[in-house]
């Protein structure tokens, strides 16, 4: 099976650590773990892999030291814990691999440095750096500066941003469950495991914990949208249970211990990954089946005259979702049109535009070279 050799030849990988694995259920650090963990990585790494680790459990770092048993309400109490626990989390991490020989490399991320192309470019090129001297970056979110309403906010989907960032091979997503099941196994004694799911269908987002449900376990959700993102970035994703020993070796010897997202053929170039996930999603706007066939088929520009709907305040610059009258999300692009224009020439054809708009104006209402498909 292709995916087994691809997950066993994989060169680059990100690995993702999540706190259920890096704490005991008492709020300490579970140094044994750790130390499995880091002994693992090692191994990867004097094999010639480049790895790198994506790791939570700052906040969580922060509070035990501390002595305070439930997250602070308050942002700025939030902050100071992430600040005291990212020093603790490091602390450990580099203690523990370079007793193996490693050298480790702090990388904090925003979502700024990822809605700014320059700077997305940047972030890309110091991992690329960090791989090419050897060492091991160890990558979390900036938890002290990042504000709420511009945080990525969870490291699934950080993990999947870096790991598109870098074009890695693999990503592996360690959590305290053994993968993706078609039905909640804390309630369902005959659920069973997903060894393998090739599209992110909207049932698999209802299995998941998608809106309306009650199967989401464990933060599933967060690791779905996490494979949206891989997969069409072109990286294999993992769900794999980070309290298994040897775990990481197993999986990438291709015994799948957990749920395998394999990528998808086509890679997006780097400006197409960016405007897709680096960017923040403004609004949406609603196609009409004729515009949906054509995009999915040709990859055509959006024109004002299959536009039937849409939603949220956004400017002309801004990124949209596309979406398709049953509302799947079917693209993501650059629109050139804000709200106000958009309500305008809503369903006209392009030659009326001058007689509906003043100011410049764009055959297009999102040019085909700004749009990603997301199907
Ligand atoms: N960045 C957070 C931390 O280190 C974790 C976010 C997450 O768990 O997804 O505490």
């Amino acid at each position: 099976m292709i995916t087994k050799n691809e997950i066993k030849n994989a060169q680059r990988i990100v690995i993702k650590v999540g706190t259920s694995t890096l704490n005991h259920s008492t709020g300490h650090l579970n140094i044994h773990q750790i130390d499995l963990l880091v002994r693992q990585l090692s191994d990867l790494a004097n094999q010639g892999k480049e790895i790198l680790l994506v790791t939570s459990g700052a906040v969580g770092a922060g509070l035990d030291r501390m002595k305070k048993k439930q997250k602070p309400t308050s942002i700025p109490e939030k902050q100071a814990l992430a600040a005291i626990g990212q020093g603790i989390l490091m602390h450990i991490y580099e203690k523990l691999f370079s007793e193996y020989g490693q050298t480790v490399a702090q990388v904090l991320l925003t979502k700024e440095n990822s809605v700014h192309y320059s700077q997305y470019i940047n972030s890309r090129n110091a991992l690329l750096s960090l791989l090419k001297m050897h060492t091991i970056p160890i990558i979390n979110e900036n938890d002290v500066v990042a504000i709420e309403q511009l945080k990525i906010g969870d490291n699934d989907t950080l993990s999947a941003i870096v790991a598109g960032l870098v074009d890695a091979d693999l990503l592996i997503l360690l959590t305290d469950i053994d993968g993706l099941y078609n039905k909640n196994p804390q309630t369902h004694a005959d659920a069973a495991l997903l060894k393998k799911v090739t599209e992110i269908t909207p049932h698999i987002e209802t299995i998941a914990g998608g809106a309306g449900t009650k199967f989401g376990t464990g933060g599933m959700f967060t690791k779905i949208q996490a494979a949206k993102i891989a997969m069409s970035s072109g990286v294999t994703m993992v769900i794999a249970n980070g309290s298994r020993k040897n775990i990481i070796n197993d999986v990438l010897s291709g015994e799948f211990c957990g749920t395998v997202f394999p990528a998808r053929e086509a890679h997006l170039k780097q400006r197409k990954t960016w405007l897709a996930f680096g960017k923040n999603i403004s609004g949406s706007i609603t196609v009409d089946n004729g515009c949906e066939a054509a995009l999915i088929k040709n990859g055509s520009s959006i024109l004002a005259a299959g536009v039937i709907d849409f939603s949220g305040i956004f400017s002309a610059g801004n990124t949209v979702r596309v979406l398709s009258t049953d509302n799947r999300e079917i693209a993501r692009g650059i629109i050139n049109y804000g709200a106000n224009a958009l309500t305008k020439i809503l369903g006209h054809n392009t030659c009326e535009f001058s007689s509906l708009l003043a100011g410049k104006i764009y055959d297009e209402v999102i040019h085909r070279d700004n749009m990603v498909l997301m199907i």
